[in-house]
């Protein structure tokens, strides 16, 4: 299937279709998504989250020659509501979560180019200073590669054998390892002590899940300033990387912690969000607003032509990474995918 997609996209760039679309979409602006760099073979494990400074440094070459306009988020957001000139295919640049590997990987990219960008830090994992235990559970069980195991040394629910051979069985046992993790682990070199015992178990070696190179951590605070100081706006993606649905005062509550926490650091006062997971509910655009918050942005892919006092609650975004062709991120840049899936709801 996805191979007659690339054929499609390729005869219509042949064609000359994506020229077109960019001349005919040339206001409209778009806004990208990345997440982690790679620092060993995360990408292979996680293609959404992980991507290599190569895969970054290709697109912002091919953004580059074909004239689009780099802008930052706020600047974007500000032109969305307003009928001024505009640059020529207005494009921001936004990395969520706040993983080291970002710092580490794909900050010196946009450094070398002198690009501005949008760091959507998840203050929870931020403070936390050790690495995601969820990604870390799942890299372990994946890097194992098992169908079956039999561990020991944690408690009742961890012990035991379990059936890896399904996705269920797979996220039974990550979920009782993390809160074996939550309820006993202190310092980061505990917890990766912790890990590693797990992943032992697993036929997974300290070695290989290299928890030293700190590729599941996030950054830290000399490291976010770091960035701040070389063109990044660091903004809002919840202290809980969860959207309280429904739970208003819960969402207030994690936004107030997520911007105390930006701002311990001695950041300016952050007020553009991006939801976790692209979760939300129709309330979201009133309860933000209430907040003081000025935009939030989605994973529903799209370019922007205005947006209006609700509108800007609910902004595209275009997720790039490893699993995205680059045919089909010409296709979404260059505006012919949005004529595609326009076309496709029409009929
Ligand atoms: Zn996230």
């Amino acid at each position: 299937m996805k191979a007659v997609k690339l054929s499609v996209l390729r005869l219509a760039r042949t064609a000359g279709l994506f020229r077109l679309f960019r001349w005919l979409s040339r206001s409209k602006v778009r806004i990208l998504c990345y997440h982690g760099g790679n620092m060993g073979d995360e990408r292979r494990f996680n293609s959404l989250l992980f991507c290599q400074a190569g895969l970054l440094e290709a697109r912002l070459q091919w953004l580059q020659d074909k004239g689009f306009s780099i802008i930052p988020l706020d600047a974007a957001v500000t032109m969305l509501g307003n009928d001024r000139p505009r640059p020529r295919l207005p494009t921001v640049l936004t990395f969520d979560d706040g993983w080291y590997s970002t710092f580490r990987g794909l900050h010196p990219v946009l450094e070398r180019r002198q690009l501005p960008a949008t760091l959507y830090l998840c203050t929870g994992y931020f403070v936390a200073g050790r690495p995601n235990l969820d990604v870390t559970l799942s890299y372990i069980l994946w890097k194992a590669g098992r169908a079956q195991a039999n561990i020991q040394g944690f408690d009742a629910g961890v012990d035991g054998a379990h059936d890896l051979s399904t996705s269920a069985g797979k996220k039974r046992l990550a979920g009782a390892m993390l809160r074996w993790l939550e309820q006993n682990g202190a310092s980061r070199a505990g917890v990766c002590a912790d890990l590693e015992r797990f992943a032992a178990q697993l036929g997974v070696s300290a070695a290989e899940l290299d928890l030293a190179s700190r590729r599941f951590d996030f950054v830290r605070p000399d490291e976010l300033l770091q960035m701040a100081s070389q063109g990044w706006s660091i903004e809002l993606h919840g202290h809980v990387h969860q959207y309280p649905v429904g739970r208003p005062d819960e969402l207030k509550a994690d936004l107030a912690r997520c911007q105390a926490e930006i701002g311990k650091v001695g950041l300016p006062m952050a007020r553009h969000y991006c939801y976790p997971s692209g979760d939300h509910d129709a309330d979201a655009h009133q309860l933000l607003r209430n907040l003081g918050v000025v935009s939030a942005t989605t994973c529903i892919p799209g370019l922007l032509e205005r947006a209006d006092e609700r509108q800007r609650f609910y902004l595209s975004r275009f997720l790039d990474g490893e699993n995205i062709h680059p045919l089909e991120f010409e296709s979404e840049m260059s505006g012919f995918a949005d004529f595609l899936r326009r076309l496709a709801g029409r009929g």
